[in-house]
């Protein structure tokens, strides 16, 4: 073969060699561009191989730039590799075959040029060329890539078997397809980003409530399956407007951050915790031990109430839990967080900062309830609160004898509202106790003067019977009455007897022990007659009055022996038992009478006066008010 020859099959071999590298290159580029985000780790780490193979290399690598990092290159990360199988332990596209991390001169020229490009190490300077003897690479081919002036990554290829002669085309080669791995890269993490906001809550991380919403439904299908226990904690901060008013909005961010941060150092990796949105969180226990989520649910309480610093502000919140489970039935996720929502609306209404359990009396209420429940816990605090008066009449004299404070509320939007109702919901939560407590005292407050001018005078406060079942609630209702201040021996607690007959032997020791601790507490059963027909209990309770109910007064009067007859033995039977007798929703002067003649003691009702405000049953006190009005009409 003639020179000239020779010199064309050389530009020949070439040529093709070019267009192999640029046929590589589009096949390489078209597999990383149209691969599945799952794929493109093993599809770069392929196109490295076949890259290093072609390009006669024996290692090739992909590294990754983040500014985040400090040092001169931020923090490189070799994140893909290729090793041919004869050039050593094989890297398996985690390993870095090349170890750039440590080689500062190197680096140095990567973030300053356009590449690297070193055939063989002789034409190094002294430094560099250790750097790459100590890694056994002898020939080196390093393509950068940049983005908005900032250096983002690189390709290196290198050989330890000698020099290469790497071909002219190669570099810029290099960092087009680091640019598409760099470019398929940052699309598969913001496609990572989306997914996780999609599924997480961006200020806390948790899972949001779409999360929460899977998870839970396949903890269910497995829990059923296996018979197992799920508890779902739902809880929500106390006034937590009040701390996001005081912080600002971030600081309320930084609140709520802080909450997530100390909700998953209480639980275990393997319970979720998730934030519905607002304040609100979830705890789901999966195969729930008896008694975890009470634990849990006091866990949670001690630890959220350890002061928090935020913005230089020492903060305590509190939060009210409610908790769900889904024993026993067939319970959808959302069920399951409506009942706990119930039941944290529950702890908020008895008070805050505890836990409720759901019960399905609680569900009863109406989602008006619910918002009812709510905002009555927050009544007392906002003075929506008053009380009416309502005297109690000694028939044979006609005259004060005392009064029933009777509970009202200012609603805001519903205006004024009675006890019938709000205190039917109190009853089915602990606020009835708080409520109860209120009354108390505001009642004792303003009856102060009465006690002053009649030393006779008894005040009836109306008081749930729910206070009687719960012992611990006793020494509560003790200090109740010792701090409003009343002279104990002119206060009457009245009961209503449906509430008093669903456990009436705790009742009974309840009220004996109250008796003992209060000398001179009086007890009255309230609307007597309306509910159990049992007699009995009668015997066993330690009381003083028996509130005759408003149908039997209703029946006197008219052309009704059998009702007259019916009075007549309800007044008996308290005498008979030491009671005093006091007639409800006395309405007419011939009522009056015939109570009187049947020899009940007092009466109470439209005839003598509706509940009157403090200012006016003071007015009707000192000007004998009761009696004018009931000669007039008799
Ligand atoms: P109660 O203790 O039997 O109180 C008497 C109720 O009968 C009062 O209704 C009173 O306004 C009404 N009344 C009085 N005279 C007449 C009358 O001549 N005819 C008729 N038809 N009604 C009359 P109110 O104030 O609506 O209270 C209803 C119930 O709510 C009370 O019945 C009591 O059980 C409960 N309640 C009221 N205040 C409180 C409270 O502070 N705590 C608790 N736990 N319950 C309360
Ligand atoms: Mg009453
Ligand atoms: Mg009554």
């Amino acid at each position: 073969m003639t020179e000239k020859q020779q010199t064309r099959t050389t530009r020949t071999n070439g040529l093709e060699r070019s267009l192999a590298f640029e046929r590589l290159l589009l096949e390489l580029s078209a597999s990383l561009v149209q691969c599945q985000p799952e794929e493109l780790d093993g599809e770069i780490n392929r196109a490295l191989g076949r890259l290093g193979h072609f390009l006669g290399a024996d290692r090739a690598c992909l590294y990754r730039l983040s500014t985040a990092g400090a040092g001169p290159v931020g923090s490189l990360a070799c994140t893909h590799a290729w090793q041919a199988a004869d050039s050593g332990p094989e890297a398996d596209g985690n390993e870095d075959p090349m170890d750039l991390h440590s080689c500062p001169k190197l680096l140095q020229e990567f973030c300053l040029g356009n590449g690297i490009q070193v055939t063989e190490l002789e034409a190094l300077a002294d430094t560099k060329r250790q750097e790459l003897e100590r890694r056994g690479i002898h020939s080196m081919l390093l393509a950068p890539v940049s983005r908005s002036n900032q250096r983002a990554g690189f390709i290196v290829l290198g050989s330890g078997r000698g020099a290469i002669d790497w071909p002219e085309e190669a570099l810029t080669g290099l960092r087009v397809l680091a640019r598409i791995c760099l470019s398929a890269l940052d699309g598969q993490e913001m496609a990572t980003t989306l997914n996780r906001l999609a599924f997480h809550d961006p200020l806390t991380d948790l899972p949001n409530r779409k999360l929460l919403h899977d998870r839970l439904s396949r903890a269910l299908a497995r829990n059923r399956r296996a018979g197992r226990r799920l508890v779902v904690l739902l809880l929500d901060i106390d006034d937590f407007k009040l701390a996001n008013d005081n912080l600002g909005h971030a600081g309320g961010d930084r609140l709520l951050y802080k909450i997530a941060s100390r909700l998953r150092e209480v639980t275990e990796d393997c319970d979720t915790v998730a934030r519905l949105g607002g304040d609100e969180f979830v705890i789901v226990l999966e195969n729930a031990r008896t008694g975890q989520a009470e634990a849990m649910a006091r866990a949670i309480l001690q630890r959220l109430s350890d002061p928090m610093e935020i913005n230089g502000q020492t903060m305590v919140i509190h939060p009210s839990i409610g908790i769900s489970d889904s024993m026993g039935d067939e319970l959808q996720p959302e069920q399951l967080l409506q009942n706990a929502d119930v039941a944290m609306y529950a702890a908020k209404a008895a008070g805050k900062n505890r836990f409720e359990f759901f019960d399905s009396t609680m569900a009863e209420g109406t989602d008006r309830d619910l918002s009812l429940r709510y905002q009555l816990s927050e009544a007392i605090e906002n003075n929506e609160l008053s009380i009416l008066f309502q005297p109690r009449v000694t028939l044979a004299t006609r005259t004060i004898a005392g009064a029933e404070a009777l509970i009202r509320w200012k609603h805001p939007t519903r205006g004024l509202l009675q006890p019938d109702d709000f205190v039917g919901f109190a009853e089915r939560s602990e606020l009835i106790c708080a409520l109860d407590h209120w009354v108390l005292h505001q009642a004792a407050e303003q009856a102060a003067e009465w006690f002053q001018s009649n030393p006779d005078f008894v005040l009836s406060v109306n008081l749930s019977a729910r206070e009687l079942h719960e012992t611990y609630r006793m020494d509560q209702l003790i200090q109740a009455i010792h701090e409003s201040g009343i002279p104990v021996d002119r206060l009457e607690l009245e009961l209503t007897e449906n509430l008093l007959m669903k456990n009436v032997g705790q009742a009974s020791e309840n009220l004996d022990a109250l008796k003992k601790a209060v000398p001179g507490l009086r007890f009255a059963i309230d609307d007597f007659g309306s509910g159990y027909s049992s007699l009995n209990y009668l015997r066993q309770l330690p009381i003083d009055t028996l509130k005759m109910d408003q149908v039997f007064t209703r029946d006197l009067g008219r052309k009704n022996p059998r009702g007259r007859a019916i009075v007549r033995a309800i007044i008996e039977l308290g005498h008979a038992l030491e009671l005093a007798v006091v007639a409800e929703g006395v309405r007419t002067g011939k009522q009056a009478m015939s109570l009187q003649e049947l020899g009940c003691e007092q009466g109470q009702g439209y005839f003598f006066s509706s509940p009157v405000s403090q200012t006016e049953l003071t007015a009707m006190i000192a000007s004998e008010n009761i009696e004018k009005r009931t000669i007039s009409r008799l």
